[in-house]
């Protein structure tokens, strides 16, 4: 029995000098990635459903590593999430996006742009004067951002979280809860954070009429934003049966394949003015 204790002693410390390392090597890639310019961040439109106006697009992060090709935000978002490392690529994200809003403005494009922050970004001190500073330095209104929070683990000093996001709505900044009905506390969230969007997660849309078990979800998520007085959007919409069916049950904004991939900037602009209502 001594050697099998011994031996999980033995597992359990090379998982974790394993983790610790790989932690580690993402940090120094991520870190040279950032000053080699390998991330950029793709756009993805939201459309009003009542009127199929485009009203906004998501930034979400791209990375192009020198030998592993592309690399999904998922392999690298999580573990980021688990250290200072997030703060570095949120950084980055609020510059690069923030400079391209600049940019757009001049070129009398407006859109209000959504950008992914973590719950333990919030955690940080500085994060919010660090949003509030990048608008004023490029001259872009506060009212063009949004901020999705999501929750990929436990959050222990919620009121500081609250207080940040406070501060930056109290400022104008717009803040939404992302993959709603999926995270850790999305109740409680939505309960105190100043929220004033609630996007209903994709695995609750995708099947979207044909499941009853998620349009009871979705249903019953659109009916929560109403009732709360804010507004709801469904992502991942794929298909017209699934864009008719959320217009019938009251979502008011919709995301998806449907409408358009995320696309870099100019994809994005060249997208978007053909774009057609649906
Ligand atoms: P998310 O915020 O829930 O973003 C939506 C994801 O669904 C995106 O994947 C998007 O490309 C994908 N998607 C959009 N429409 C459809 C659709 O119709 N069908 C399907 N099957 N998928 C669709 P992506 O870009 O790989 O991002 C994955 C996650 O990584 C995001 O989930 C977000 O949590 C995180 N992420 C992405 N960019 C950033 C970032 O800049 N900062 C932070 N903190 N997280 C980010
Ligand atoms: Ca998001
Ligand atoms: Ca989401
Ligand atoms: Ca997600």
């Amino acid at each position: 029995r001594a050697n099998d204790r011994m031996l999980d002693c033995f597992v359990y410390t090379t998982q974790v000098s394993e983790g610790i390392s790989a932690q580690l090597a993402l940090m120094a890639d991520v870190t040279k990635g950032i000053e080699r310019g390998e991330f950029q961040m793709h756009y993805q439109p939201k459309i009003e459903l009542k009127t199929g106006r485009v009203f906004g697009a998501e930034a979400l992060i791209r990375w192009h590593h020198p030998t592993r090709g592309w690399v999904r935000p998922d392999e690298f978002i999580p573990n980021a999430e688990h250290s200072t490392l997030i703060l570095k690529i949120s950084e980055f994200v609020l510059r690069e996006v923030i400079q391209q809003i600049h940019q757009w403005q001049q070129q009398q494009f407006q859109l209000q742009i959504a950008i992914n922050i973590s719950a333990h970004d919030l955690l940080q001190p500085g994060f919010s004067d660090l949003l509030l500073n990048l608008l004023n330095e490029y001259n872009v209104a506060n009212e063009a951002i949004e901020l999705e929070i999501t929750e990929g683990s436990l959050i222990d000093d919620l009121d500081q979280v609250i207080n940040e996001l406070l501060k930056l709505t109290e400022a104008n900044v717009s803040v939404s809860i992302d993959d709603f009905g999926t995270g850790y506390s999305s109740l409680q969230y939505l309960y105190r954070l100043p929220i004033s969007l609630l996007k209903v997660d994709q695995v609750f849309v995708k099947g979207l009429p044909a499941d009853e078990d998620a349009s009871h979800i979705a249903k019953a998520a659109v009916v929560l934003a109403q009732k709360l007085g804010i507004t709801s959007l469904a992502e991942g919409i794929e298909t017209q049966e699934c864009l008719d069916y959320l217009g019938q049950i009251g979502c008011d904004y919709g995301q998806g394949y449907l409408f358009s991939k995320p696309l870099s900037a100019d994809d994005f602009v060249a997208w978007y003015t053909s774009y057609e209502p649906i």
